[in-house]
């Protein structure tokens, strides 16, 4: 598979991601979770790089790293919340280690494994410094993202603010200045099961300078496009989507109107857990303080939404009335 693969280049890209999640590693959990979190992580490196993914992973956390340097907000779709690789370098939130504690003070850690996830956790101080210890892990094995060694295409999906996704181009440009960054271009069957040809909502291909003329470029609306389906290409070439989420604009703007940071907010928050249960209010009617917390709900149900109409979700959510993590949701 990785022969096939005509993949644009990153110098040193796997050193990089290596040191980068031995770095983050050694901030979170010290090291004294040696096995834990070390043979996982061994594991997945090594499937990931023997599987030439490393610039994929790479030009992810650089993607990131530049939309959280401008101030926005980032997030991923799909399985890629399955990989610690992922978490350490900071493209997704999303720690798929088992459930358990960690005291981000002293490092102390201790393993729930039979908790559904790490953010249903109680809170708890560190008994060996006092500090308030933080609940994290959900349990997903590397298989979702990867396949069992690694060999599946990596799908990189991770969504923005519009203003970073209307930069999409011009940031894989940077990343990528030698390369051709193409948009991905889709058939698809219209009501009248005829063929039409359209944008992918937010891929994009990276396509080495030196294979420029074996794949048929077009100028379409404005952007060059794949004359062909993008799904016929993603075996061989680099696929990145970088999408966005009117809800992730909520967010944005209601944490740069109310100056509350969301990472400040507890995943185990009484009030955003509370706000489940009361889902069918609309934000204008609660507390400007609470109205953060009412946003996140709505990004976490947006998946969701994405199949279901938002009437059918909102009741959804008020008739089951969640009361603990909303990945339970
Ligand atoms: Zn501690």
């Amino acid at each position: 598979m990785k022969n096939q693969r005509r993949y644009p280049t990153i110098q040193n890209a796997e050193e990089t991601i290596i040191r980068h999640c031995q770095d983050k590693k050694l901030e979170l959990y010290g090291d004294a979770a040696d096995e834990w979190v070390a043979g996982r992580l061994k594991q997945e490196l090594k499937a990931i790089c023997e599987n030439g993914n490393a610039v994929a992973f790479l030009a992810a956390k650089n993607l990131t790293d530049r939309a959280r340097a401008a101030g926005h907000l980032s997030g991923i779709n799909g399985t890629l919340g399955s990989s610690l690789t992922a978490f350490l370098l900071g493209i997704t939130g999303i720690n798929p280690l088992c459930p358990h504690y960690r005291c981000d003070k002293c490092k102390h850690v201790e393993l729930v494994p039979d908790a559904a996830s790490g953010f249903d956790l109680p809170t708890k101080l560190c008994p060996k410094c006092g500090e308030m210890m933080t609940g994290d892990g959900h349990d997903i094995p590397f298989d979702s993202f990867g396949g069992q060694n690694g060999e599946k295409i990596p799908e990189i999906s991770l969504i923005f603010t519009s203003e970073i996704t209307a930069k999409g181009r011009e940031l894989l440009q940077e990343i990528f200045p030698e390369d051709i960054i193409v948009r991905a271009g889709h058939l698809h069957k219209t009501k009248s099961n005829a063929e039409k040809f359209g944008l992918h909502p937010g891929g994009w291909f990276v396509i080495p300078v030196q294979y420029k003329d074996d794949v048929k470029i077009i100028t379409f609306h404005e952007y060059l496009v794949t004359a062909q389906d993008y799904r016929e290409l993603t075996d061989r070439y680099l696929k990145l989507n970088i999408l966005s989420f009117d809800n992730l604009d909520n967010l944005y703007k209601l944490s740069s109107e109310t100056g509350v940071q969301l990472e400040k907010i507890p995943m185990n928050d009484p009030n955003a857990l509370a706000s489940h249960r009361f889902s069918d209010l609309w934000i204008k009617e609660i507390p400007k303080s609470q109205a953060v917390c009412r946003a996140i709900i709505d990004v976490q149900l947006m998946w969701f939404k994405l199949n279901h109409p938002e009437e059918y979700t909102r009741a959804c959510a008020k008739s089951t009335a969640p009361n603990s993590c909303p990945l339970d949701v």
